[in-house]
């Protein structure tokens, strides 16, 4: 099977790194044009990568947290672009500590950058996806939104609440013909496993059922698929990408 992404636009939010900087590349080789956003200047260096490879890129230093900053940035997008065919919302944190720990600050920064970001970037560019009759919204959720996890009750409801919005938007515009998923990673190698101790790393491998932490790669073959002409009958799912964890 050929996977083409010729004349499409692709935004990736969180590409600076990890799964999202993986994504971008992927989108990139086949052929889309990738606005890459993070909130620092990693961004810059992935878009830089990708024009090095021959492929099309920008970056948008963004902090997906602020509302005012994500519908300027889809305004000057728009106006350069005039549209994004693909969205793929994956800029996320964690804050991890137990509920009578946590600070309010703790809970709003993680559900504001995890879940309100899909919000703010679909509002801002959606109107010219339904226009077309084409689009494709990919948001990275988690596991830990599905069956939860002790000392993250802030990054579990965020990803739940991506859930939630992935299917009522699905229903909401699949009359449009722009399809609206989620992808749903267990343990991937990234920085923000990397932080986690050894021995907690080794005893999480223990109960995946193929016994590794998979590999950014993996997510992104999944969301390039979702990202495709070839997906056009899919919507409204959450895919599971987490070495048999939830199964
Ligand atoms: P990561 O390596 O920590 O990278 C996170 C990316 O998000 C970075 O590029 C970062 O920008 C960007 N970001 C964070 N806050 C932002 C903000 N306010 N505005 C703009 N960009 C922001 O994370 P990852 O492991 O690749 O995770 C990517 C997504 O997958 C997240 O949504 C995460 O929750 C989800 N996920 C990951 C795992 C896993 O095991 N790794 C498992 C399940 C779900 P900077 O580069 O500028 O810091």
């Amino acid at each position: 099977m050929q996977i083409s992404f010729e004349n499409k636009v692709a935004l990736v939010t969180g590409a600076g790194r990890g799964i999202g900087r993986q994504i971008a590349l992927t989108l990139a080789e086949g052929g889309a044009t990738v606005i890459c956003v993070s909130k620092s200047a990693t961004c810059e260096a992935v878009a830089k990568e990708i024009v090095g490879k021959g492929g099309k890129a920008k970056a948008y230093c963004v902090d997906v947290a602020d509302s005012a900053a994500v519908a300027e940035a889809c305004a000057a997008i728009l106006k350069e672009f005039e549209k994004v065919d693909i969205l793929v919302n994956n800029a996320g944190i964690t804050r991890d500590t137990l509920l009578l720990r946590m600070s309010n600050e703790d809970f709003e920064d993680v559900v504001k950058t995890n879940l309100n970001s899909c919000f703010y970037w679909i509002k801002g560019l959606v109107r010219p996806m339904t226009s077309a009759r084409w689009g494709r919204i990919i948001n990275i959720t988690s596991v830990v939104g599905l069956v939860g996890n002790a000392g993250q009750v802030n990054y579990a409801a965020a990803k739940a609440g991506m859930m939630g919005l992935t299917k009522s938007l699905a229903r909401e515009i699949a009359s449009r013909t722009v399809t609206v998923n989620a992808v749903a990673p267990g343990f991937i190698e990234t920085d923000m496993t990397g932080v986690l101790d050894p021995s907690i790393k080794e005893m999480a491998s223990k109960t995946i059922p193929l016994k590794k932490f998979g590999q950014a790669a993996d997510v992104a073959t999944l969301v390039a698929y979702l990202a495709s002409e070839q997906a056009g009958y899919i919507t409204g799912q959450v895919i599971a990408v987490d070495g048999g964890m939830t199964m």
